[in-house]
């Protein structure tokens, strides 16, 4: 990753790949206080290479800073333009883009006051998440040991550097059991979220996700609430628990990586048919046609990066 051509926007300026360093005592390296984004462009048929929901994954950046008391050096429109360009400099016809705010090497400890905040966008190409069958046949999920984050420990709308150690633990316990994915539970035992996924049940035609107290406000959630709206279904919010996942007609994950991904089993017991459904598969289409501006898309949503 570290060996390749190309730029990363870092502090204003375009650096070459290789040279985009940080020094060892970085203190967001010591103690994973720094926010991120994982943000998507798209080929598209109406736009040419396009950002999906640019503005929106920028303003949920700047949310995260404020949350852990971050100064970020530049403005939404700066970012924005470096996410734009750091796509059309690399010669991106799709990507995968990472903003991300951290704290410079200037001081060490957790008392250190004199730091600096740095802001990096880099870009690359990432085709899929997740195998191409997955999309249709959906993966096999496993109930993490471990537990989401509580909102009290460390603010579950902050997308932080430091609150993936818990995605990362779940993530490689469900794969060395043989899973795809985690999926979470709260402090008090109700379904949370995956290790970078928001969670959606469908039963007897409605659409059920949890609330946003211990999960990630995921910007494909919300992208899914508009999507159900114009197929004419209602997404209630509540509490889910592990068996009601169990029972579903079907599930699914979003994310800005996974994009709309169907649940095929949970802890070995098999959902609805085992494969993506019908009300998954159309939202699942109707999130693809948005991505990539094809026919009733929303032209707000898509970014373009030409200039
Ligand atoms: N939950 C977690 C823990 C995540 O890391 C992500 C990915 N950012 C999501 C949910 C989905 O968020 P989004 O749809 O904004 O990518």
């Amino acid at each position: 990753m570290a060996d390749r051509d190309g730029v990363i926007w870092f502090d204003g300026e375009m650096v070459p790949w290789r040279e985009a360093k940080v020094h060892v005592l970085t203190h967001t390296l010591h103690y994973g206080l720094g926010v991120f984004e994982g943000v998507r462009a798209y080929k598209t048929d109406s736009h040419g290479t396009a950002i999906f929901r640019l503005k929106e994954h920028t303003d949920r950046l700047f949310r995260s800073a404020h949350i852990l008391n971050m100064t970020v050096p530049f403005s939404k429109d700066d970012l924005n333009a470096a996410q734009r360009a750091v796509v059309r400099e690399n010669g991106l016809e799709e990507a995968y883009l990472r903003p991300m705010v951290f704290f410079g090497s200037e001081g060490m400890g957790l008392r250190a006051d004199n730091l600096q905040t740095h802001v990096i966008v880099a870009a690359w190409h990432w085709p899929a998440y997740m195998s191409p069958e997955a999309k249709i046949n959906g993966i096999k999920v496993r109930t993490s040991s471990y537990t989401r984050h509580h909102v009290n420990i460390s603010m579950c709308k902050a997308k932080a550097n430091g609150h993936y150690i818990n995605s990362m633990l779940a993530l490689k316990e469900a794969l060395d059991s043989g899973c795809e994915e985690a999926l979470l539970l709260d402090n008090e035992g109700y379904v949370a979220e995956g290790s970078g996924e928001n969670i959606f049940i469908v039963r007897e035609g409605k659409l059920y996700t949890p609330e946003l107290t211990s999960c990630l406000d995921g910007i494909t959630r919300n992208t899914l609430f508009a999507l159900a709206e114009d197929h004419g279904y209602e997404i209630i919010e509540k509490r889910i628990t592990r068996d009601e996942v169990y029972i579903a007609d079907e599930a699914f994950f979003t994310g800005t990586a996974a994009e709309v991904l169907p649940i095929q089993s949970l802890d070995g017991r098999r959902i609805g048919e085992g494969k993506r459904g019908p009300i998954t598969e159309k939202l699942q289409n109707a999130y693809f046609d948005a991505v990539k501006g094809r026919g009733n898309f929303r032209a707000e949503w898509l970014a373009p990066v030409a200039d």
